[in-house]
């Protein structure tokens, strides 16, 4: 199931994202706090227990969360969002899968995994900002589910219709979370109008 999140902040924030004249520090910082606001939307039915504390004052009923949140960036650009949920949910625990795109036969190859032991009674964030053509984040969340993940959430900021798509038919279990739902992909597989190279923008290797 696709969640757009809408709010004004968030659009605001994202506009940020997608002006070619935003430099390194800005796009990392404003992608980390658009990740930390999305985060506060997609954890909003997860659940929670009741416990007892002491006040200063006196014995207060609250609740605390009842189960283990995993944040699993897909390298490089996703890491970026890793850290602005960090800041929400420090308890997280991270873990970590490397893919990328091969020239040839244009398949997602893994190069690097490795991934928490709790993940089957956790709910697992999986982050990467582009779902572009959907390729990468199915093979990430079939690597997910054969490590027992069975809570998944696919958090990107702004995807195309045929990513969308690829995840609905491939893990149709999975809840997708959106910042903006953008028009097409162009042939080179870059979203438009998007925000060009996540991973390039974030890191500032081009
Ligand atoms: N990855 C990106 O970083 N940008 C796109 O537009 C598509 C995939």
């Amino acid at each position: 199931m696709l969640h757009l999140i809408k709010h004004p902040l968030l659009n605001h924030k994202l506009t940020q994202l997608r002006r070619k004249e935003t430099g390194v520090r800005e796009f990392r910082e404003t992608l980390g706090e658009i990740a930390g606001l999305m985060a506060y939307e997609i954890t909003r039915d997860i659940p929670v227990k009741k416990i007892t504390v002491e006040t200063p004052l006196a014995e207060c009923i609250t609740q605390e969360l009842a189960t283990d949140i995993v944040l699993v960036p897909v390298l490089r650009a996703g890491l970026g969002m890793a850290e602005g949920i960090s800041h929400l949910i420090p308890n997280a625990r991270i873990g970590h899968i490397g893919m990328y795109r091969d020239h040839i036969t244009l398949k997602p190859m893994t190069y690097y995994s490795k991934l928490p032991e709790n993940l089957p009674d956790a709910v697992v964030m999986v982050l990467d900002p582009m779902l572009a053509t959907g390729g990468i984040s199915s093979d990430a969340i079939k690597i997910l589910k054969s490590h027992g993940a069975a809570s998944i959430k696919l958090v990107c900021i702004v995807g195309a219709p045929e990513g969308v798509e690829r995840i609905r038919r491939d893990h149709p279990d999975v809840q997708i979370y959106l910042a903006a739902l953008d028009e097409k992909l162009n042939e080179k597989g870059y979203i438009v109008p998007g925000l060009g190279d996540a991973g390039d923008r974030l890191f500032g290797t081009k």
